[in-house]
């Protein structure tokens, strides 16, 4: 009796106390005057810019500005400020692999365990100026990311604004850890297959909170193996359209030319890897519209843990054929989205992918900086943010230098700003 009087009031109170409206008030305005404003494109020296609760109210010239009352204003010498940096390849859920290896995290390390790790992670990625991050696979943890989500959102613990993938879609029998055939053991992502099988998976996914559906478009099936596509076009298709109407973009993990073809001919928003990607390919991506997040840094960083030391042991070759593919991709004109796998390296160290991107691929400054600004926004179609202009989200960083000249100027994070109040200082 006692528990269906309690079922009967959670579904009268449910809704009502999921649009209880957040109990902090509008952040007070704030006017920051830095020596020079980033607005996603171009740096304005002497410029500063306005928040009103947590958007942007103004952005120019600094003489022009001038605070309202009850507004605070921080002087910022010496400082660049731009738009909050936007990740776009991270797995909150995931620690270093050097520290514990992929297996082990996803068969002996706790939900709990996993969860008051990630907390962690969220705070630091925070600090490192990185107020969104699109977070790609809870990877065996189930929907623990979408709970992460709500914890920062209801301001119970620091970090980005996130987009979560929750388990992602693989093929039965792609994916890890695999130990024997004699035993079956929790998978780093869920299992579907068929037309049927996917589009039950992917409505489950959105229905428990994913805003992204990740596939795996291809995959090894056993060790030392080479990737091998995974779903055919018809179950792609079906995916996307599945995804798609209920306004969710699906994004693909894949670095074979044929599971990154079928992934761009279903319509993925970006594909994530493309390690074996040809010219041919890359320009078919970009002829529909479908960008790649090249994750150069988890690459680097999973061959540095081999044993790699970059500058005196050679090259190994997945090395060697990312910079192939990204050679070819560059040439291709495929638009390219910024994020590094990050978990496969430590969280908070988020610049190393716009850092490698700089001095191993050939990209500038000021290239890779907006990328983490206004590109990843528009990829990833998040209008609201990105960029300082009036009615925009008040997520800013403030660093010391100037990263257009220098990405690595992004390190010196001296304020962190998210919607309208001051996170880090
Ligand atoms: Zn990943």
């Amino acid at each position: 009796m006692r528990s269906i009087l309690l079922l009967a009031f959670l579904l009268a109170a449910g809704p009502a106390l999921a649009q209880l409206p957040a109990a902090s008030p509008a952040p007070a305005a704030l006017l920051l005057r830095p020596a020079a404003v980033f607005d996603g494109e171009t740096l304005h020296p002497g410029w500063a810019v306005l928040t009103e609760g947590d958007k942007i109210k103004a952005v120019g010239p600094a003489a022009q500005l001038s605070a309202p009352a009850g507004a605070r204003t921080l002087e910022l010498p010496g400082l660049t400020l731009l738009p909050g940096l936007i990740e776009g390849h991270s797995h909150l859920l995931l620690h270093p692999y050097n520290e514990t290896p992929w297996n082990d995290q996803v068969l002996l390390e706790s939900e709990a365990l996993r969860v008051a790790r990630a907390t962690a992670h969220a705070r630091a990625t925070l600090a490192a100026g990185f107020t969104t991050a699109r977070d790609l696979g809870s990877e065996g943890a189930g929907y623990a990311d979408v709970g992460l989500k709500q914890a920062i959102e209801q301001g119970l613990i620091p970090g980005p604004r996130l987009l979560v993938a929750t388990r992602a879609l693989v093929a039965t029998g792609s994916y890890g850890p695999k130990l024997s055939a004699d035993v079956d053991v929790p998978q780093g992502a869920q299992e579907a297959d068929g037309v049927d099988g996917l589009i039950r998976a992917v409505r489950e996914q959105i229905g428990k909170g994913a805003d992204i559906i990740k596939v795996y478009a291809d995959y090894r099936w056993g060790p030392n193996e080479p990737s091998r596509p995974t779903f055919s076009q018809d179950e792609l298709n079906l995916l996307v359209q599945t995804a798609r109407n209920a306004g969710r973009p699906v994004v693909a993990h894949a670095s074979t030319p044929e599971g990154m073809r079928r992934a761009t001919l279903a319509g993925v928003q970006t594909i994530e890897h493309g390690d074996g990607g040809t010219l041919e390919v890359f320009r078919l991506m970009k002829q529909r519209g479908v960008a790649l997040c090249p994750t150069v840094a988890a690459g680097d960083a999973i061959a540095g843990y081999r044993g790699w030391q970059k500058g005196t042991s050679p090259e190994p070759d997945r090395i060697q054929q990312k910079r192939l593919s990204l050679k070819a991709a560059l040439q291709s004109g495929v638009e390219l989205a910024i994020g590094g796998d990050v978990g496969v390296f430590a969280h908070g160290d988020n610049l190393r992918e716009a850092e490698l991107l700089v001095r191993e691929y050939g990209f500038t400054s000021l290239q890779a900086l907006r990328g983490l600004t206004s590109t990843n926004a528009r990829l990833f179609q998040l209008p609201d943010r990105g960029q300082l202009k009036p009615g925009l989200l008040a997520d800013l960083v403030a660093v010391s230098g100037d990263p257009t000249q220098n990405i690595s100027a992004l390190r010196q994070v001296k304020l962190v700003v998210k919607g309208g109040v001051v996170v880090e200082n």
